[in-house]
């Protein structure tokens, strides 16, 4: 049962140095809104499953309105220089850190996850906005020499036109601001849909961008249950771009679902990320790293170490030592500092860590530690669990667990190092892979034979706003972030002119 507290919004607000950025309205057309009805639903914090407050539960009629406010604004907004729309969103992520604190209170406050890593997460949101203020200005630097005689050619990158987002709860602000500060500096405006479960980053978002100067209509937030708002982001013909993070479930909706108005759609979707390490790396090292590419976000992370392959040499040592680090995480509300681990985001998602584990362990893997829930904490913890003698039949080895759940595995030399490439490259998702040894002749080979849109080789952090975030496979399509991401909001034009 979930305890409806007015204590737990009386502490957000006075927990918050600006209270004004926790807002419970939908941000349409530059106006704070309530739904049609007065609809509304309940957002919880999964720490403690007390009702945070409540957003309102849109429909399809107001996402309508929102997309017809930001087709009216749009003109405007192109005909901005890039270094006019590159000021507003340069105040707007210089609103983000000079909130910092703020926003992150909210974030662990909606999504559980720790403050240390809600802080990082608004750095690393505002960094989008920081980045393609100044990139907005050199999307046109492409020309064509002439194939044709008595002619010039010019190939032009327009403004698609009105976009739209659909973002997960794992990351509330950043996976907004990759979508949004490309389009908007691009030129284009954007409609986010924000999971129901953390709605509060993207409002807070919405009120440091009017603040910042965001004219209406060129970042609304509507707020609300799925399937109308995104129903009608999908299917409304004026919409001509559809950027989408989250499962691949759901982006195959998505997609079947836009065929009727061919717009733009680009998706980031679920990861199965491989970690291999060979024992040439430190074996210090080679835990700390593993430990935090799996246990980040408490393992709700599209880029999350889900199967580590382990040289056969060390296997041993590196299952004991990576079991002691991971047996000393803490659980806990991220609103203590000590907490490493927050809680998950549904029960669903601690069924699915139980499952994982029991059909693992029926089938001959070994725990090690963990394995449930934590009676103290409350219904949405799973201890941090590691699992080793993981192999392909178990469900673990196939399916995303998004949990705190370590399966590692074995493996020999074999033929070269494709064994193990093979082994990683046996999954339907292709987004980002993890190698660890110092050996650059085997670098260059996995490197080259994994079938991952991003490699990170002896080292565990690889993102950021230069870089093209994404996936192959069913991992998704198109890139988010650098220049390719900003591409995705944009049209080619070419001319040919007679001299
Ligand atoms: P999800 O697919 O359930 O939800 C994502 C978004 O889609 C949410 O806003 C949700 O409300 C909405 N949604 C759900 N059902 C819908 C429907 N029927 N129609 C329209 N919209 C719907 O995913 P999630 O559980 O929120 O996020 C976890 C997944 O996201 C994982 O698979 C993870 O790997 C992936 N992810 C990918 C990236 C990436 O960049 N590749 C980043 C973060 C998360």
């Amino acid at each position: 049962m979930l305890a409806k507290s007015s204590d737990l919004l009386e502490n957000i607000t006075r927990l918050l140095r600006d209270p004004r950025l926790f807002r419970e309205q939908a941000y349409v057309n530059g106006r704070w809104c309530s739904a049609s009805g007065g609809a509304v639903a309940e957002v919880t914090n999964p720490a403690t499953g007390a009702v945070i407050g409540t957003v309102p539960d849109m429909d399809a009629d107001a996402t309508r309105q929102a997309i017809e406010a930001a087709a009216r604004a749009w003109p405007a907004w192109r005909s901005k220089l890039p270094q006019e729309r590159g000021r507003i969103l340069r105040r707007w992520g210089d609103l983000m850190l000079e909130h910092r604190k703020d926003l992150a209170i909210l974030m662990t406050v909606e999504q559980g996850k720790p403050l240390a890593e809600s802080r990082g997460e608004i750095d690393y949101a505002a960094s989008f906005i920081d980045w393609y203020a100044e990139e907005g200005r050199r999307l046109n630097v492409e020309s064509v020499t002439p194939h044709l005689p008595n002619c010039s050619m010019v190939v032009r990158r327009e403004p698609v036109g009105v976009t739209a987002a659909v973002t997960p709860w794992n990351f509330p602000s950043a996976m907004i601001t990759r979508k949004a500060a490309a389009a908007l500096a691009a030129g284009c405006p954007m409609i986010v849909r924000p999971a129901l479960e953390t709605p509060y980053s993207a409002l807070a978002l919405a009120e440091l961008g009017e603040r910042a100067g965001i004219p209406a209509g060129i970042f609304s937030v509507v707020t609300g249950q799925p399937e109308a708002i995104v129903g009608e982001m999908c299917a409304n013909p004026t919409v001509r771009a559809l950027s989408f993070t989250g499962s691949t479930a759901v982006g195959r909706r998505l997609l079947a679902q836009s065929a009727g108005t061919v717009k733009k759609m680009s998706m980031e979707l679920g990861g199965h990320a491989p970690f291999i390490l060979y024992p040439d790396v430190p074996l210090d090292n080679a835990v700390a790293a593993a430990i935090a590419a799996k246990f980040a976000t408490t393992g709700q992370d599209c880029l999350a170490a889900n199967r580590i392959y382990v040289h056969r040499r060390i296997h041993d040592s590196f299952v004991a030592a990576f079991t002691k680090a991971a047996a000393a995480l803490r659980c806990g509300n991220g609103l203590d500092e000590a907490t490493d681990l927050g809680p998950l985001m549904h029960r669903r998602a601690v069924a699915k860590c139980r499952e994982h584990v029991e059909d693992a362990v029926a089938k001959g893997a070994r725990l090690m530690t963990g394995g449930g829930g934590d009676p103290r904490l409350g219904g949405l913890f799973f201890q941090p669990t590691v699992l080793a003698g993981v192999t392909p039949d178990m469900l673990i080895y196939r399916e995303e667990t998004f949990g705190p759940v370590a399966a590692i595995i074995p493996f020999d030399d074999g033929d070269g190092d494709d064994d193990v490439a093979a082994m990683a490259n046996d999954s339907e998702y292709g987004l980002a892979a993890y190698v660890f040894t110092n050996d650059h002749r085997r670098i260059q080979h996995l490197t080259s034979r994994l079938d991952y849109g991003m490699i990170a080789v002896n080292r565990v952090k690889l993102t950021g706003a230069p870089i093209p975030f994404g996936g192959v496979k069913q991992s998704g399509l198109g890139r988010e972030g650098g220049r390719m991401g900003i591409e995705e909001f944009t049209e080619v034009k070419y001319l040919c002119l007679a001299a």
